[in-house]
């Protein structure tokens, strides 16, 4: 008879056995939520047929509307108010919004009777920015930018989803180059794992035309900074207004504008909807 020599401590054999069985699981539910995303047709679905779909099929404790209150974030709050859906509203806190911003934050509750999630950076990986590079490191390089955008915005935001299997944003192709082939439904890895996360972008396909629109009609609570000229609203400083003629996202760290290296369209994203989930 063959015996089988085990060197491994039980314990150790065990947890690698949970270990692949997790992998498994995870990968099953890879694949059933990539067939989905395959198999359904959510480019025929307006955003109230998408938002009435999540809340039929999606746990509403595992789904998160994350905006940061500009037209079509406010759209969507409505439509899920107005088809009484009790989705998470949550919002990234990067400790450098307008004064405008958090008013309206306590408005938006108000209006619709919700309690909006307010994420904030770690307060240490702040202080060790700070101290590296200074409070205003985003005027130093693009490559400085990314990085407080990741410390304020992008980790928190990983952290977030990682409580969520649904994402619901608001995004729109005529927003940007980069954004003009936005799918209404795909899938993203959560960062520092293999699951698979579903993302909607119910307003991908609405042009600003037809969303102000709908917020002057429906009397949707509108962003103070729009008076202001702002067309896209993100920290202060990082973000201001935009003269006529100007794209939307023009207004964005706008002392790179003139950076022959990169791209505009390039220049002008955050992270958060950039593909960075290397796994
Ligand atoms: Fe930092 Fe500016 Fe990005 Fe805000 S927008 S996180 S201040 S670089």
């Amino acid at each position: 008879m063959a015996y089988v020599i085990v060197t491994e401590d039980i314990t150790e054999v065990q947890a690698k056995i949970a270990g692949a069985h997790a992998r498994a699981d995870v990968e099953a539910a890879n694949q059933q939520l990539e067939a989905l995303v395959r198999d359904t047709d959510f480019e025929a679905m307006s955003p109230q047929d998408m938002l009435g779909w999540v809340g039929e099929t999606v746990d509403p404790a595992r789904t998160v509307v994350s905006t940061s209150f500009q037209y079509s974030g406010m759209a969507t709050i409505h439509m899920m108010w107005e088809l009484g859906l009790s989705l998470r509203v949550a919002t990234m806190d990067t400790l450098r919004l307008h004064a405008e911003t958090y008013a309206f934050i306590r408005e938006t509750e108000q209006r619709y009777g919700i309690e909006i999630e307010v994420h904030r950076p770690d307060a240490a990986e702040i202080d060790s920015m700070v101290q590296r590079f200074g409070e205003f490191l985003f005027f130093d390089s693009k490559a400085k930018q990314e990085y407080c955008c990741q410390v304020r915005k992008t980790r928190p935001h990983d952290r977030l989803l990682k409580t969520a299997d649904c994402w619901i944003t608001g995004l729109r192709r005529d927003q940007s180059v980069t954004r003009s082939k936005t799918p209404k439904a795909q899938t993203v890895a959560e960062y520092g794992s293999r699951r698979l996360i579903l993302k909607l972008n119910p307003m991908a396909d609405w042009t600003q035309k037809r969303l102000l629109e709908y917020t002057t009609a429906n009397e949707i609570p509108v962003h103070g900074l729009y008076a202001q000229g702002y067309e896209s609203i993100g920290c202060v400083i990082c973000s201001t207004p935009t003269a006529a003629g100007e794209a939307p996202r023009a207004g964005r760290w706008r002392w790179f504008n003139k950076d022959d290296e990169m791209s505009q369209e390039d220049l002008k994203e955050c992270g958060l909807h950039v593909p960075q989930y290397h796994i």
